[in-house]
């Protein structure tokens, strides 16, 4: 039999049939505790009443028209993140790689605007920002380059963490113009960056007449115990990156700026069919609202907190384990070894968990984690992380 999909994906031996809550069950009925929420997209976790109806209404009013007219929902949803973001304008595409392409494309534009002809974008060391060829080269992964060569011009890259080097960079290449980095690497294995780092970023950026840029596709909605990564500290970037938790798996990506990054699109610079469509627009509307409605920002931090001291407990003086990071419900278990082994065995045991950067456990479980699944998914995988050192 002929294989109708492409190879993009080693997919795991599992199909899922339904879900409900932060639970998933396959087609033979075995249940999984979903610790990792479709790649942190799912933070209201599966079936989710308030994001069905959402759906269910407004499928059966109005599903598409095109960015030719204006669509209610779009600019509802657009108010909605500007004053949780204290941003000014939204673009509203499908996807993170293009919510990333927007701000790409309005850095450089802005550039142009400012008679910068050759602008460049600094960008850092295992980084994640997409698989579009612009995204791909502002990635700092080369296993996402590899092949795909030549890469799109304009990037700058410099290790995360480390303001020397943006000085050096400042110093360097006049033609910098944006920093674009995430407030947390996600993909590049839960990397927390020094509290000074984001405050750092913007003095240089406001020095240096740069955007800053951040990418918080992983990090964005609730994710990291504040609503946006950024927020826990006291600076605010010139644009977001928005995508993954906005629409629980309803496809949506959002490019969110305030100041003079706002202004910089005009009719005819950018655009998208599908972006920002009605359905989506009102599955993210629903999303919002139940996070505010159930404090959901808040629940998240205090349930991550508890996670990350029960795993440190549990996992205490365990050979192999190097570190244990984390904020709000955005996790890592770094070990000494390559674990990817993991995710098989800990499907086998009904758990859903995932490995990046080769050597770290991640755990993006839905914001709606309630305790008593918080001890089911420490205990189940704590034995595991233990039976796996032990045996390898
Ligand atoms: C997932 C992710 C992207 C890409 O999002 P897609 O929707 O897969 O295009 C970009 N940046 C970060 C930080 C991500 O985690």
């Amino acid at each position: 039999m002929s294989e109708p999909l492409m190879m993009t994906y080693q997919r795991l031996p599992v199909t899922f049939d339904h879900g409900a809550g932060v639970w998933l069950w396959d087609e033979n009925g075995k249940r999984y505790l979903d610790a990792l929420a479709g790649v942190a997209v799912c933070g209201l976790g599966h079936a989710h009443p308030a994001v069905r109806d959402a759906l269910c209404e407004q499928a059966g009013r109005l599903i598409h028209t095109s960015n030719l007219y204006r669509i209610a929902e779009q600019e509802r949803l657009g108010a909605m993140l500007t004053a949780l973001s204290g941003m000014d304008r939204v673009f509203f595409g499908n996807s993170g790689a293009e919510a990333n392409e927007a701000a790409i494309k309005l850095a450089r534009l802005h550039a142009h605007h400012r008679g910068i002809e050759n602008p460049a974008i600094l960008v850092m060391e295992n980084s994640f920002h997409g698989r579009t060829l612009a995204t791909l080269s502002a990635t700092g992964n080369r296993k996402v380059q590899a092949g795909f060569e030549p890469l799109v011009q304009g990037f700058v890259r410099v290790p995360y963490n480390d303001l020397a080097a943006v000085e050096t960079a400042a110093a360097n290449r006049k033609n910098i113009v944006a920093v674009l980095v995430e407030p947390i690497q996600g993909e590049g294995g839960i990397n927390i960056p020094a509290d000074g780092y984001l405050p750092g970023l913007r003095a240089i950026c406001d020095r240096e007449g740069w955007l800053l840029i951040c990418d918080e596709i992983q990090t964005g909605i609730g994710r990291t115990g504040r609503m946006f990564g950024f927020q826990h500290t006291g600076i605010s970037p010139d644009v977001i990156t928005l995508a993954k938790g906005l629409g629980n798996g309803m496809p949506i990506g959002a490019c969110v700026a305030r100041g003079a990054a706002a202004e910089v699109f005009a009719p005819g610079s950018h655009g998208s069919t599908f972006g920002g469509n009605p359905l989506a627009c009102r599955a993210a509307r629903a999303v919002l609202e139940t996070i505010a409605a159930e404090d959901l920002v808040a629940h998240a931090a205090a349930r991550g907190a508890a996670l990350l001291s029960a795993l440190r407990e549990t996992l205490a003086g365990t050979q192999g384990v190097v570190a244990l990071r984390g904020r709000g419900l955005m996790l890592g278990i770094e070990l000494d070894r390559p674990c990817g082994a993991l995710v098989g065995l800990a499907l086998e045991e009904g758990l859903l968990i995932n490995v990046t950067a080769e050597r770290v456990v991640r755990l993006l479980p839905p914001l709606i984690l309630e305790a008593p699944e918080a001890d089911h998914l420490v205990a189940g995988l704590s034995a595991l992380i233990k039976r796996f050192l032990g045996a390898h």
